[in-house]
């Protein structure tokens, strides 16, 4: 049953109106229905239009007294050679040429803007300070052109040293290569509004190189991240009984697994670096550490199935090394044998011990699967020999067999052996010296 409040004219009136039985099509369809977050009006459009004109005039501002910098670092720069070389007060001064310089440096940078008049200003209009004939001296932003202190205290005007790239060499400069650098005097609020954008985007460009250095331990983290699922889907067709794997899939587990060697280890050194880094306080200390430790645990959890790949491996290759050697199997027994080596071999490049001991592995192997062939190549000609009745040769090739079972059953110690070091690598971590 669904009721609500309706108006004279059956409209749905929900403060005024009176309660009516309605069917489920009204109850739904009214306005409102089902609505949890209310009325919502959006201000976001009306402040970014208000913001906008706010910030467009900024940047007009910006792009304004931009171009009047450039105008006088390229005019500073490259100074027009039919320009007055002697301004006035050359006789008066000692040292002509000098002042000439600078008169005509004062005519090239008034022509770029206007100069507000002394007389007309008796106090900094930034700092109030009053200013005298002498002792406390006006100065003209080279940008606005308005009258400023150059207390270094109150930092009213400062002189902006920019490197600026010239055409022809001015002798008043010190120059380097193709660029000059000029100094220029600017009022405070000229040098805010022409570099504080700028300087703010470079601050936030640039990190502290801890940071830089923990970007790229999360960079490797999410590259193991993602390898290893793959890698976990590779290792299920090696763990089926039933089904012994096939060469490429051997091969594809072993390759990924080579790759995930490679990206734990890369991991290991980026969080080396940073638990090493300098820190300026000993709460950056902390950070640096715990980070560290942080890494190190998510090394150890993840370096797990990682470590049980090549007992897999190995498990296979040391029963297919009987199973496969019977005479209908002959064929593929050292085929699968040299399959297993050469993944192997592949994966040796994570540590020296391993590829040590991985080269020890392959020289006894290949030397069982040399003996067993031999094996089998004289069983088969005692069976001949049998068929022929020649059992003078049948005894002798008997002993043979026997030799060879002794020689085999060394070697299969010596294997075992070798089994056991890997184990005792693999409890100890070894595949990443601590
Ligand atoms: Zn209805
Ligand atoms: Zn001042
Ligand atoms: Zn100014």
């Amino acid at each position: 049953m669904y009721q609500m409040k309706l108006s004279r004219s059956a409209a749905h009136e929900p403060v005024r109106g009176y309660w009516y039985r309605v069917c489920e099509t009204c109850y739904k369809s009214r306005e409102g229905y089902n609505d949890h977050n209310g009325f919502i009006r959006d201000h976001t459009q009306s402040f970014a239009a208000v913001r906008r004109r706010r910030v467009d005039k900024q940047t007009l501002e910006i792009s304004r007294l931009e171009k009047r910098l450039t105008k006088l670092t390229h005019v500073l720069a490259n100074p027009p050679s039919e320009a007055p070389l002697n301004g006035g007060g050359s006789l008066l001064s000692p040292v002509p040429s000098l002042n000439g310089q600078r008169s005509q440096r004062k005519i090239l940078e008034q022509s770029v803007v206007t100069w507000e008049e002394d007389a007309k200003v008796s106090r900094c209009p930034f700092c109030q300070q009053e200013f005298g004939s002498w002792t406390f001296r006006r100065h003209h932003c080279r940008i606005c052109g308005k009258v400023v202190c150059a207390d270094p205290q109150t930092a009213c005007s400062s002189e902006v040293g920019l490197n600026v790239a010239n055409t022809s060499l001015a002798p008043s400069e010190k120059s380097e290569g193709g660029s000059m650098y000029v100094d220029i005097r600017m009022c405070r609020d000229c040098k805010f509004t022409i570099f504080a954008k700028r300087d703010f985007i470079e601050s936030t460009m640039q990190k502290p190189p801890n940071q830089r250095a923990y970007e790229t331990l999360r960079q490797f983290e999410r590259g193991i991240e993602l390898l290893l699922p793959t890698f976990q889907r590779a290792l299920l067709p090696l763990q089926d009984e039933n089904n012994p794997p096939n060469h490429a899939q051997i091969q594809e587990a072993a390759k990924l697994r080579k790759r995930l060697t490679d990206s734990f280890t890369k991991y290991d050194v980026a969080a080396r670096r940073i638990r090493d880094m300098k820190a300026d306080n000993p709460s950056q200390q902390r950070l640096q550490r715990a980070i560290y430790q942080a890494a190190s645990s998510f090394l150890h959890m993840h370096m797990l199935p990682l470590k049980t790949l090549p007992r897999l491996l190995k498990h296979k290759s040391s029963g297919s090394t009987k199973s496969h050697l019977t005479p209908n199997g002959h064929v593929t027994g050292p085929l699968r044998q040299g399959d297993v080596l050469e993944t192997a071999s592949q994966t040796s490049e994570g540590s020296t011990v391993v590829s040590a001991l991985e080269t020890e592995e392959r020289d006894l192997r290949e030397r069982l699967i040399v003996l067993e062939e031999q094996k089998y190549m004289v069983q088969k000609m005692i069976s001949a020999s049998r068929g022929a009745r020649r059992f003078e040769e049948v005894s002798a090739l008997t002993r043979n067999v026997e030799e060879l079972d002794k020689e085999i059953e060394a070697a299969n110690a010596q294997v075992s052996g070798v089994e056991q070091r890997w184990q005792g690598l693999y409890v100890n971590g070894g595949l990443i010296p601590p």
